[in-house]
């Protein structure tokens, strides 16, 4: 038993109050605000615990965003696409295949872009393509997600060092939060509540039903600290491994060991800048102990990997240490247990739901990145009213929450659960009753591609419907075969 200290009662301050109250200023959080304000709800909060948005994209430095096309199609567009064009002109901040070389398989486009990872397909079942895959500069998105907020200021009101610490309920319906910040613990009241916190902090404590990471074998159950170098030449690095795949390996394990886990150099939309992902784990990134190791342990070793690198790897001999992502990229800890449970069967046959509100290519192998459904049941919680849980917390299993919960997913269904929020207050129903049918049709004015629509482009669907919605891999060959067998699969 733990000791406990009895907290005395008391008022708490009401801060504000607001019709569409989002919690968490990520990608999902964010798209999900400025979506709720562009669909015509006029009052809206938006709370976040640090000083800026994006969470994990610029926070954490994921600067990568993968698998936006299938075949020569972009499908993932919306906030995901507006990000990039409205940056494309700034210098160094987006680098990613666009136009005509996406699809492409031309050797001349292959080489062009294999060395900006998961720019060029690797499904071994299909011949290679250009994928559209983007990087960015973080800090550039910052700034430009700060404009984005800027331009809807009349409808949103954006409270930075505010950490909210628990709903207020009245019975199972959601009534607004209690944060903790600088003046205090206050409270904001809202009629509809979008908990876009990553880990749930809201829905967990409200009655919805949940899960926490249960399989430590899946990519979702590492944490990271990502950090950058300047003076690489990245190409050279690229170059000169494909002509010696086994220094490459060699790299590879020289740096893991290095620095404790399995930890990977990747490009930047500069050629002079590199990326280092890491996976550390297994560590949850609700467990504070975990935390901190990951911040404090990955420190103390980012001097010895950059001393490795220059002394062992071609392109990185005059690379110093650029900077550490502010803060740790967390994956994925609680997950919702919404009203539909996505699974790996919905990448291995093709699934169409009614309440789609993403149609999303992936990072999944097993349909060749072939888009996807993604119902608004699995942001909807059970068990509670006026609350819905986009981002990388939604409603699926250990396994397809590898390829869910990345940016164009959690922008996609934040995206959605701004529009749907606004679309119940304005009709005086419930985002369990929501007329999803109007929410679609201001997803497509929105730019969001969906199925099944006279208004999207055919040719989505042709693409799809030609290819066999990318089920022609021996993994989804397999899954027809053998369901029972097919439930024991594991990606990472
Ligand atoms: C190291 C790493 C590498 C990755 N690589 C890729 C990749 O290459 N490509 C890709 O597409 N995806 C990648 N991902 C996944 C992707 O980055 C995340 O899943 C996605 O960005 C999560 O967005 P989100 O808005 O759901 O959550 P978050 O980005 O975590 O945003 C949550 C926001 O809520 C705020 N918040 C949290 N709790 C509270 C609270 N109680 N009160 C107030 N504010 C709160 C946070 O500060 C944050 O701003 C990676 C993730 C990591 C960590």
């Amino acid at each position: 038993m733990g000791k406990y200290w009895l907290e005395p009662e008391r008022n708490i301050e009401i801060f504000d109050e607001c019709d569409i109250l989002v919690v968490g200023g990520g990608s999902a959080g964010h798209s999900a605000a400025i979506a709720a304000a562009r669909a015509g709800a006029k009052n809206i909060i938006l709370l976040e615990r640090y000083g800026y948005m994006g969470g994990d994209v610029t926070g954490g430095y994921v600067i990568m965003v993968p698998s936006l096309s299938y075949k020569d199609k972009s499908f993932v567009r919306g906030i995901q696409e507006e990000w990039f064009t409205r940056m494309a002109n700034i210098p160094g901040a987006v680098l990613g295949p666009e136009g005509k070389e996406v699809g492409s398989e031309k050797p001349e486009d292959i080489y062009k872009w294999a060395p900006i990872f998961d720019a060029v397909s690797s499904c071994p079942d299909s011949p290679k393509r250009v994928v559209r895959s983007v990087y960015f500069e973080p800090n550039q998105l910052k700034i430009e997600m700060d404009k984005m907020l800027f331009e809807e200021r009349d409808r949103i009101r954006v409270y930075c060092h505010t950490w909210a610490t628990r709903p207020i309920m009245e019975g199972d319906l959601i009534k607004g939060v209690v944060f903790e910040s600088k003046e205090g613990r206050k409270a904001i009241l809202a009629k509809v509540v979008i908990d876009a916190t990553g880990d749930g902090d809201i829905f967990s404590q409200a009655g919805a039903a949940y899960e926490e990471i249960m399989d430590k074998n899946t990519r979702c159950a590492n944490t990271a600290l990502v950090w950058r170098a300047g003076g690489c030449d990245f190409e050279k690095f690229f170059r000169s491994s494909m002509q010696n795949p086994e220094s490459m390996m060699k790299v590879f394990k020289g740096l893991g060991e290095t620095f404790g886990h399995r930890c990977i150099p990747l490009p930047t939309p500069r050629n002079d800048i590199v990326w280092f992902n890491n996976w550390i784990g297994p560590m949850l990134c609700t467990d504070i102990k975990d935390l901190t190791a990951t911040e404090m342990d990955s420190r103390d070793k980012i001097r010895g990997v950059m001393d490795f690198l220059r002394e062992n790897v071609a392109g990185f001999e005059n690379a110093f240490l650029y900077d550490i992502a502010p803060q740790t990229g967390n994956r994925c800890s609680r997950r919702l247990k919404g009203e539909y449970y996505l699974t790996p069967f919905d990448f291995a046959f093709h699934n169409e739901f009614d309440d789609v509100i993403a149609w999303h290519s992936t990072v999944c192998k097993i349909n060749d990145s072939a888009p996807i459904e993604i119902p608004y049941r699995t942001i909807l919680p059970v068990g509670v009213e006026n609350l819905l849980a986009p981002g990388r917390h939604l409603s699926a299993d250990n396994v397809a929450i590898d390829w869910v919960s990345l940016i164009p997913q959690c922008i996609g269904t934040g995206q959605a659960a701004g529009i749907a929020a606004a679309v119940a207050l304005e009709d005086g129903s419930t985002v369990h009753t929501v007329n999803i049918k109007k929410v679609q049709d201001i997803l497509v004015a929105q730019d969001v591609p969906l199925p099944r629509r006279k208004d999207v482009d055919p040719e989505l669907t042709e693409v799809c419907e030609a290819n066999n919605w990318g089920l022609y891999t021996e993994m989804a060959k397999k899954a027809a075969a053998d369901p029972e067998e097919f439930k024991k699969y594991r990606q990472w």
